[in-house]
């Protein structure tokens, strides 16, 4: 009885102590999370089974009058393409030079991560749709201003700016998040 007491008398010190004085809404606010770093991610290779050592890094060539800032990643017609990363559907957008295309944003929003040359896009995917990585997203194809003759994915990384907008961002080379070390 005696030992019961002293303890009881312990714990009701410790929460007069510890319990008002620190409620969770007193504590400081956490400062803003810095963005995840691309490395820390372990970005998937969107082609399942490709032999990395055949990679080619096709970051800084050209393309008509333009760097190109991407990799050609050739695949048979049909493959389907997998979501390098979580993250959802930022635009499905057709043009000219990217043929069938794929937006995906990262899940923290920093990175866009950029698919074109698609033959189709997988069944049910809409603007927004959420992705975990390794979904199929769609399927490589050659158009756009890709040659017929060598279907092949065009991948590229953008860093968001502050507004966000899926067309807009700082190209990153992929290469070296996905080469063999
Ligand atoms: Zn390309």
């Amino acid at each position: 009885m005696r030992h019961l007491a002293s303890g009881s008398m312990a714990l009701l010190l410790f929460a007069t102590f510890a319990g008002p004085s620190r409620a969770a809404t007193d504590l400081p606010r956490q400062p803003p999370q810095p963005p995840p770093t691309l490395a820390s991610k372990k970005l998937l290779f969107p082609i399942q089974g490709f032999d990395l050592a055949r990679l080619r890094d096709t970051f800084e060539e050209r393309r008509g009058m333009i760097k190109h800032e991407a990799l050609d990643i050739l695949a048979p017609l049909g493959t389907p393409v997998l979501a390098v990363d979580d993250g959802r559907v930022a635009k499905l957008f057709r043009s000219l030079p990217g043929g069938i295309t794929i937006y995906q944003f990262d899940a923290s929003e920093s990175y866009s991560y950029y698919y074109a040359h698609l033959d189709r896009y997988a069944p049910g995917l809409v603007d927004g749709v959420p992705v975990k990585r390794g979904d199929v997203i769609g399927y490589v194809g050659s158009t756009g201003n890709a040659s017929a003759a060598a279907p092949h994915l065009h991948f590229a990384i953008f860093k968001l700016g502050a507004e966000k907008k899926w067309w807009k961002g700082e190209a990153i080379n992929p290469f070296p998040y996905f080469a063999p070390r």
